[in-house]
Order: C-alpha cells, then structure tokens, then sequence
C-alpha cells in the first residue's frame, strides 16, 4: 500500500474495486482515519479513497486496518494494478469481469513495473459514466455486451469526429489481452516512458498493435452519451427494482464522523438491512445504492443533512480543488479555503463547474471543467475557459463576479 509524504503528514491512497465500499469497511476506514492520520478522507478522481496526515509511527497499525476491513491487495507488490476504473452503476457482470483482469494482473509479476499512474477504463456502456479522463487503455462493451472495443492513450469516441476505436476482443478473450497490451508496453517502453501516450509517441500506433490480435472492423462505433447529474439525486438502478441516491462531498472531503454515518446510512436504507454499501465515484460523490423506492426523499434529506449536496445547482455540486498550500507544497494558493470562499458567491441556478487548481498539474479534475481558476499567488487566480485565459490576477471576488457575468450572458 502506498503511503506518500505530503504537506500535512503521510498520504495513504485505498484502492477501491469500482468505487465500492461496504459499510464494515466505511467504518474501518473512518477508524483508521481517526487513529493513524489527521481524520480528513478524500474521494478521488478515480473513485478511490485518500487518507492524509498519516503519522510516520501509524502506517504498520493502517495497513493492519486496510488489509483486515478487505481492501489490501492481494500481492505486495500488486496495489498499483488495481487501477481501473468502472462506472458508479455497473453491473455485477461487469464488476466480476474486471475483477478478473485486477486479479490476473497482480499476479502477473512481469507486469509490477508499471507505473502507478499507468489507468485503465473498463465501461460496460452505463449511463452515469466518467468519460472525460484519458486512459492508458480503455475497453468498452457492444454487441450487449458479447464484445469490447477498445483504445489507447485517450478516451472513447463519442461524436463522428473522434478518432475511432481500434479494435474489438471477444469477451471471452478481455482477460488475456489487457495483459497482453500491458506486458507489450513493457517490453517496448524505456525507462523514461511511464504512460501509454509517451511511448505511442515514439513508436506509433500501428507498430504497437502488429503484435495483438483482435477484429479491427468496428469503425462505426461510437459510446453512447453519459449523463454526469445522475450522479446526483435519487435515481432508479438499472436492472432492478431498488433506487440509488447520490450525493456529492465538499470539495471531496469527509471527515471520519461523516464517513461513519455515511455507513450508518448505507446499512438503514439497505433492501437487505444490515448489508449495505457505498459506492465512490470519479466526480468525488458518493452513491447510497440498495434503497427502496419509498425511502428515497428521506435518503436524500439524511445526506444533505450530512452536509452533502445533492441537486446539481448546489455550489459544492459545482466545486472542485485540489489539495491547495496546506497540503501540497507545489500549490500556489490555499486553493480548498479559497474554493469555500467563493461557494457562496456562484451564480444560482447554474450547473456549471468550476476548478480552484494550486498549480498547472490540475490533479483534482482530469476530464475538462467550463472554467479553471488557475492560482498564481496567495487568492488570486487566472480564469481559463478551456485552453484559453480570459482573466488574470483575479480575487476570490473578482472570479466571483466574473462567472456570475459570463453566466448572465450565456
Ligand atoms: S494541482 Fe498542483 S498544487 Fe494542486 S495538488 Fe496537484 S500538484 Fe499540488
């Protein structure tokens, strides 16, 4: 398990399988908080969790935890390979499926190399699905789910101009080729190149395809639209009877309080009671899935009490920042203070994010945000929409007003 030094002590990541988390393992998690660490809990981008300000004498006692609560790895060396990302609402046909490639590729030694950035994308076709951060490899079901096409370096094609996908697998075959593709990265990359773009920039596409075999007439396809507010509310779960409700933390924090009623929740409104479990997602929520029909506006209205958002409009529903100068030593700004500065300032009634990042690495939002607040001294900040710089220098009010003027003419 990977315990990183940070601003604010030791910063111990906890790889989830797709974003679940049973409600015994909440609470572990919420306990390893309080005792090894500073208490704070972040969701990440990947729908895994973060716990910071580990002390150097707690990480044996938080690695007891994770593994006890059943979220170790099952190699020592294995952590790293857990990196693959699935929708918030896949099914349990998807979940087992990638549960084989994790397991097949920490067993597979050869393959310890990579880099603990190197990201893959399992999609099974969902609704509520993050399509915005670029992956090393990615696979996506058709054909109901008979066959996955698949990509490198980027993400899938949704619109007719994207770059098509380059290939289908039969399902039968998924496991083998993504450790196929892993181990011929490794065999081709050198030491500089940790991620699937730097080496196709080397070596192209085409030579690093020659070796796999897969069908590669499936240039019409396209994935089906996602839809990001789903991950908000109460909504119905796909293929059965029951609801989920979906709320989204604060700048994805939780406090070890929260977590614990969060598991609390998870148990109550469980369709089986006492067996429940939460999901994380990419965009730094929470899903609350199992749930009865009838219990979801009380659902909802527990979660906000928790001090989560729950309806896109809210301004936490619509703030991202990363870690800011109290936890990391690149930022240029208390990006996380500043971010609660301006919550009540937004716009109402507009759905539109906005990202506070400390520095050009932008590690809270790796799929692209209407409008960047990039920081470059102590509360003052450079607007970006996309690419493009639209103001420099600003205060927490000047953006404020800014974004309440570009919404006014929109
Ligand atoms: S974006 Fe920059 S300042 Fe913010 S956490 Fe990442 S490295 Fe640190």
């Amino acid at each position: 398990m990977r315990i990183v030094p940070a601003r604010d002590g030791g910063l111990a990541r906890l790889r989830l399988p797709g974003g679940q988390l049973s409600a015994r393992a909440a609470r572990a998690v919420a306990h390893a908080a309080r005792t090894c660490g500073s208490g704070v809990i972040e969701v990440t981008n990947r729908a895994n969790l973060q716990l910071r300000g580990i002390r150097d004498d707690a990480h044996a006692a938080l690695v007891e935890i994770a593994f006890d609560a059943g979220l170790g790895p099952a190699t020592a060396s294995g952590d790293d390979l857990r990196n693959v990302m699935l929708s918030p609402l896949a099914s349990d046909g998807t979940r087992a499926l990638a549960a084989r490639i994790v397991d097949a590729l920490q067993a597979d030694a050869a393959l310890h190399a990579l880099s603990p950035k190197f990201a893959l994308q399992f999609d099974g076709g969902e609704r509520l699905a993050m399509l915005g951060h670029p992956h090393d490899l990615w696979l996506a079901a058709t054909d109901d789910g008979a066959r996955f096409t698949f990509g490198l370096a980027g993400t899938m094609p949704l619109h007719a101009a994207d770059a098509p996908a380059f290939g289908a697998i039969a399902r039968g075959d998924v496991v083998a080729f993504v450790t196929r593709v892993l181990r011929r990265f490794l065999a081709l990359a050198t030491p500089e190149e940790h991620r699937m773009r730097d080496l196709l920039a080397r070596v192209g596409v085409r030579h690093f395809l020659e070796a796999l075999e897969f069908d590669a007439d499936i240039a019409p396809w396209r994935r089906a639209p996602a839809d990001a507010t789903l991950r908000l509310g109460a909504h119905p779960e796909p293929q059965c009877a029951t609801w989920y409700a979906g709320a989204q933390t604060a700048l994805g924090r939780l406090d070890a309080a929260t977590l614990d009623a969060l598991a609390d929740l998870a148990d109550s409104f469980a369709h089986q009671h006492g067996d429940g479990h939460l999901v994380m997602t990419p965009w730094q929520s929470v899903l609350l899935p199992g749930i009865s029909p009838h219990d979801t506006d009380e659902a909802l209205q527990r979660l906000h009490a928790l001090g989560l958002a729950t309806d896109p409009r809210e301004p936490f529903a619509r703030l991202i920042a990363c870690a800011g100068s109290a936890g990391c030593a690149k930022s240029r700004a208390d990006t996380k203070a500043d971010a609660h500065r301006l919550a009540p300032l937004l716009p109402a009634h507009d759905t539109a994010q906005v990202h506070l990042s400390g520095c050009e690495r932008s590690c809270a939002a790796a799929h692209p945000v209407s409008a960047t607040l990039l920081a470059r001294a102590p509360g003052h900040y450079d607007l970006y929409r996309g690419e493009c710089i639209v103001a420099c220098n600003l205060t927490i009010e000047e953006a404020a007003e800014r974004l309440a003027r570009s919404h006014a003419d929109a």
